[in-house]
């Protein structure tokens, strides 16, 4: 776990679930599943992955660091904590015991921010729906506490004067320092995982469209939201974007970033805008992370009258060329397309038309 990370968007990774499944295309470059191979003593991923045609892949063994699950605990400067960087809080093989023992230390830290972030929605809907849930939490946090060094009315009082009661219904649900985030890389994951998220109690919602590899239209998307109040009505279906009768959006942050590494796949540089636009379109804080390893080095308008030209010498012979349409197949002529180069994710750096765009909810 690091306590100062390079991702952008938060102060420290915390890996208490290391270990995972390729679930969807966005895991095809996993790269904590690539780290397993470099044997890195002391890694996370380290021994949880096998050599195979496709270079390392999960063994499909699940770790949980009972280590790493306690430091929030012991940081007294407020922090933002990523939670596993190498795995998924809500992969099957992780039971809702240790789910519950992860919100517990979350609940105990209410200085800290937590960040939660999972492809496995539908899991993420039902346990955070569960009414038991927080009281299973507060269960934790009354028969563990003493143990992980936080002790008497000192480890309740975070959560509220009903602690003072042992009442174990007095967690506060859905945790107000907890933002919970849905895994998107292309359309069809949108449709899939954002009425989750969004029928999801939850603070702050957010998403992270890393590694981008589709164009995403979230104007369409249409879920129940679960109140961000735990057990208040849920709001009957409507658009996650504007007009939906809510008077503001349901998510509350987007975060953008292209794909680096061994095989890395360019990101189109529209579907970047239209992710941006959409955001300020709608008043959401947007975050430009990364492009990856890929910049643009040609953009050609549709139609383009030099579609018989051969760039060839120019970028394909290179091996470190695409071409894409929006679409992400190849350019043909006719339709407009560009041209992304590999250079390396230092390179391309996370400039967004020239702008840095580093949003975050308030
Ligand atoms: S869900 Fe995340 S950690 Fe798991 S394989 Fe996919 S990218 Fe890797």
């Amino acid at each position: 776990m690091a306590d100062g990370t390079k991702i952008e968007w938060t102060d420290a990774t915390l890996n208490v679930v290391n270990g995972c499944s390729v679930i969807s295309p966005g895991c095809a470059n996993c790269y904590a599943m690539r780290a397993g191979g470099r044997n890195l003593p002391g890694h996370p991923s380290t021994g949880l992955t096998m050599p195979s045609k496709a270079g390392h892949v999960w063994t499909g063994e699940v770790r949980l660091n009972e280590r790493a699950l306690v430091l929030p605990l012991h940081w007294r400067r407020p922090r933002t904590i990523f939670w596993n960087a190498h795995g998924d809080l809500f992969h099957n093989d992780v039971s809702d015991a240790w789910i519950d023992r992860c919100f517990a230390v979350m609940a105990l830290t209410p200085h800290h921010t937590h960040q939660v972030l999972t492809k496995r929605s539908a899991r993420m809907q039902s346990y955070c729906a569960n009414p038991w849930t927080p009281q299973r939490i507060a269960r934790v946090i009354l028969d563990e506490a003493a143990a992980w060094g936080v002790s008497g009315t000192d480890a309740l009082a975070p959560c509220g004067d009903r602690a003072r009661e042992q009442d174990p219904s007095f967690v506060h649900w859905p945790l107000p320092n907890v933002w919970k985030g849905v895994s998107v890389e292309d359309q069809k994951r949108a449709d899939e995982r954002i009425p989750d998220l969004l029928a999801t109690p939850a603070a702050v919602r957010f998403l992270s469209c890393e590694p981008l590899l589709g164009p995403v239209d979230l104007t369409n998307i249409t879920g129940a939201e679960k109140s961000r109040d735990y057990g208040s009505p849920v709001h009957g279906w409507s658009a996650i974007w504007q007009n939906n009768g809510l008077g503001r959006a349901c998510l509350d942050w987007v975060i953008v970033g292209g794909e680096s590494g061994p095989g890395s796949r360019p990101m189109h540089p529209d579907w970047a805008r239209g992710l941006r636009d959409q955001c300020a379109a709608a008043g959401v804080p947007f975050l430009m992370k990364q492009w990856g390893d890929w910049e643009l080095a040609l953009d050609r308008e549709r139609d383009d009258p030099d579609w018989r030209a051969d760039y060839t010498n120019d970028y394909v012979d290179r091996g470190k060329s695409k071409w894409l349409n929006l679409e992400g197949g190849c350019g043909f002529h006719g339709k407009r397309f560009v041209v992304m180069r590999s250079v390396g994710k230092r390179a391309a750096g996370r400039l967004l038309d020239g702008v840095q765009h580093d949003g975050m909810p308030k």
